[in-house]
């Protein structure tokens, strides 16, 4: 057992940090030493309406501390990142080609114990507690299945390495995996925060030749231009059908709309929007995840308007942190660029208000050394 000092939620609002104990890995499962574990909204929305308790955080990165039975991918000392939706690798959707909507993990249950990480792994107070989506990456140690990291190899600070598991991935996935941004085409990002600069880094490495960001605020918009976009759009808060963002995309692109275009705001009222920045044919995707009932008219579909709710960039963590990663050490991808501002945990708070207010493009929390 190791004592763990971890962020704990009772998903009703609160949350504290909390003495816990971590076990040692069962067979196929490892032991983290979390280093960094990013922040992401996410985590503010799970610990509002969870309505039970957990250990928070979904992205992460650490050196493995242990390893159970049978793992092979890892050993002690290696430093990794934690991905959030593990595959099993034998399922339909799997076998397919489509792990990150494994039919076993259901990264998205909320439920916890999926079976996944033996009960017991994680105790507070002499009983099990669950973790956010099987990771729990707020915690000084974590026991998770081997299929839940992936090696670094790439010299660089955990803090980078940690927001490759969800945020970069998330954006850039949903730009170079989903839609497919062809080289030469135009593309409209609606957010420019964490995941709406990653989905302009990824459609600037795909060869989009206009990139328009798209956000309420100015110094956000200076910041997209540094991640490759090409032009900036400032919204306005009351946008009666998308007319004032549409008619300053269509001038931008000179008379017929976007090839692409991405929601990155979890706005429900901009959940429509992405369809209205694309030409007839074009592609709508929504990257932020809108769970809300939201009116649709049906007309914003036309013509051979496709519209896309990707989930985590469709990421196969295997094949695309390495590609990521690869990307950061030619210098064409920045992420130590996207940390605006580290925390500890017990600064943590400060971080989700940062979060909250826009203030940064992605929060870390450090732990262990200067953490
Ligand atoms: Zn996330
Ligand atoms: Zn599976």
């Amino acid at each position: 057992m190791k004592q763990s000092r971890a962020l704990i939620s009772d998903g009703h609002g609160g949350y504290e940090v909390q003495d816990i104990s971590v076990g040692a890995p069962g067979p196929g499962e490892i032991r983290v030493q979390i280093r960094a574990a990013g922040l992401c909204h996410t985590d503010w929305d799970s610990i509002q309406n969870w309505k039970k308790r957990f250990v928070v955080g979904h992205e992460g990165a650490g050196l493995v501390d242990a390893v159970g039975e049978g793992v092979t991918r890892v050993a002690p000392g290696d430093a990794v990142i934690l991905n959030w939706a593990i595959p099993c690798g034998t399922c339909f959707q799997c076998l397919e080609g489509f792990t990150h909507i494994c039919e076993k993990n259901s990264p998205v249950c909320g439920e916890g114990l999926c079976g996944h990480a033996h009960a017991g792994a994680t105790l507070e107070a002499g009983k099990p507690v669950e973790r956010s989506f099987h990771l729990g990456t707020l915690s000084e140690y974590t026991v998770v299945r081997e299929q839940a990291v992936v090696r670094l190899d790439v010299p660089m600070p955990f803090s980078s390495a940690a927001i490759v598991g969800c945020g970069v991935m998330t954006g850039w996935g949903s730009a170079v995996n989903a839609a497919r941004v062809q080289a030469g085409s135009s593309v409209a990002v609606l957010g420019c925060g964490g995941v709406g600069l990653n989905v302009i880094q990824g459609a600037a490495l795909s060869g989009a030749v206009t990139i328009v960001a798209i956000d309420l605020n100015e110094s956000r918009l200076a910041q997209a231009r540094e991640f490759g976009a090409t032009h900036g759009v400032l919204a306005q808060r009351e946008d009666p059908g998308y007319a004032h963002m549409k008619a300053q995309v269509a001038d931008i692109l000179g008379g017929r709309m976007a090839d692409y275009a991405f929601e990155c705001t979890a706005v429900p009222a901009l959940g429509a929007a992405p369809l209205a920045l694309v030409r007839s044919g074009g592609t709508a995707v929504q990257v932020s995840g809108i769970e809300q009932v939201v009116p649709f008219d049906c007309e914003l579909f036309e013509w051979d308007k496709i519209y896309i709710n990707p989930l985590y960039g469709q990421c196969n963590p295997q094949r695309d942190f390495p590609r990521i990663l690869s990307l950061y050490q030619s210098g064409r991808l920045k992420l130590d660029e996207l940390v605006t501002k580290t925390y500890t945990l017990d600064s943590v708070a400060q971080g989700f208000e940062d979060m909250l207010a826009g203030r940064i493009a992605k929060g870390v929390v450090l732990l262990g050394e200067g953490g």
